[in-house]
């Protein structure tokens, strides 16, 4: 069995622990060492409350880069911290595997034409989880007949960015399908800002932030005398590992950046 070895970028946030409990159930990913803003020089066992795994931490990425010997970065940080990381993995030969969420499109560009350069495969999904793709998929096929849609999209309150990297991306798939159009009446006035939520392409987005949710996601789609909405909720963070640890394993045999598991599943 090929072992694959892994750095992770995160470790004690919410998802790389959730990384770091996967890796430690998996017989064929090894954690190579980890990144962190703090406790560099420190080994992951030695910290309170994080899995018993044996790997050295680190403070800087060049370094990290240089000095261990990793095949894919898993990179679960913040979006400034998480594409420097991943530009710097490209450049060190590392596929990176990305869940921090909140990059541009035009470091999204950057980042393909860096690993098309390379020829490194990677993955950078805004959600890792199988049913959200599914959902997202699902809402590209409704647009087709149910061209007026908006999103709403609910995560806990210590999310950085908003809208959320899914509803993005969702809208950007339904866009494939429809054309941009205004919604809603034609003289409609918002009398208190932001009330009609964000406006991509002329869909809607509403994004909800409140302690307890993990992350969830509402499309509903109006048409003549009906509705349909597709919804999706992550109950808990291993909703996003199985596709975390796909993307891993596929990463490997892949010589181009995916944006979206989709990309990778069958
Ligand atoms: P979190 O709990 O805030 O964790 C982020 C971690 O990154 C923290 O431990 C933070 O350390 C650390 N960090 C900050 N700067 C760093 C640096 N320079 N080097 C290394 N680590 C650094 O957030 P989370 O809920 O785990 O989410 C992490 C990212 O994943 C977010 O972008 C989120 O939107 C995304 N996400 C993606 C998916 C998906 O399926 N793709 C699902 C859920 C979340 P400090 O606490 O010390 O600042």
């Amino acid at each position: 069995m090929e072992i694959i070895k892994v750095i992770v970028a995160g470790p004690r946030g919410k998802m790389g622990r959730a990384a770091l409990n996967m890796i430690a159930g998996s017989d064929n990913l090894q954690l190579a060492a980890c990144l962190d803003r703090k406790f560099g020089g420190h080994r992951v066992l030695d910290l309170e409350d994080m899995p018993t795994l044996d790997a050295l931490i680190y403070e800087d990425p060049a370094v990290c880069f240089s000095e261990v010997d990793a095949d894919v970065l898993i990179d679960l940080t913040t979006p400034e911290v998480g594409y420097k990381h991943t530009k710097l993995a490209l450049e060190h030969h590392i596929r990176p595997v990305i869940g921090t969420t909140g990059f541009t499109e035009e470091q999204l560009t950057e980042l393909t034409r860096m690993s098309e350069e390379k020829r490194l495969g990677g993955v950078i999904a805004p959600n890792f989880a199988v049913g959200a793709v599914l959902m997202m998929q699902f809402s590209k096929w409704a647009a087709k007949h149910f061209p007026n849609v908006e999103i709403i999209e609910r995560h806990h309150d210590q999310k950085l960015d908003a809208p959320s990297g899914t509803a993005y991306k969702t809208a950007e798939l339904i866009r494939e399908e429809r054309e941009p159009r205004q919604q809603g009446h034609p003289d409609e006035k918002e009398t208190l800002q932001g009330a009609r939520g964000a406006d991509k392409d002329g869909i809607k987005i509403h994004s909800v932030r409140l302690p307890g949710l993990v992350a969830h996601q509402e499309v509903v789609f109006g048409g003549t005398g009906e509705t349909l909405t597709i919804r999706h909720d992550s109950i808990n963070r291993e909703s996003f590992m199985t596709g975390v640890k796909l993307s891993v394993e596929t990463v490997m045999g892949m010589d181009v950046l995916a944006y979206g598991l989709e990309n990778i599943l069958e």
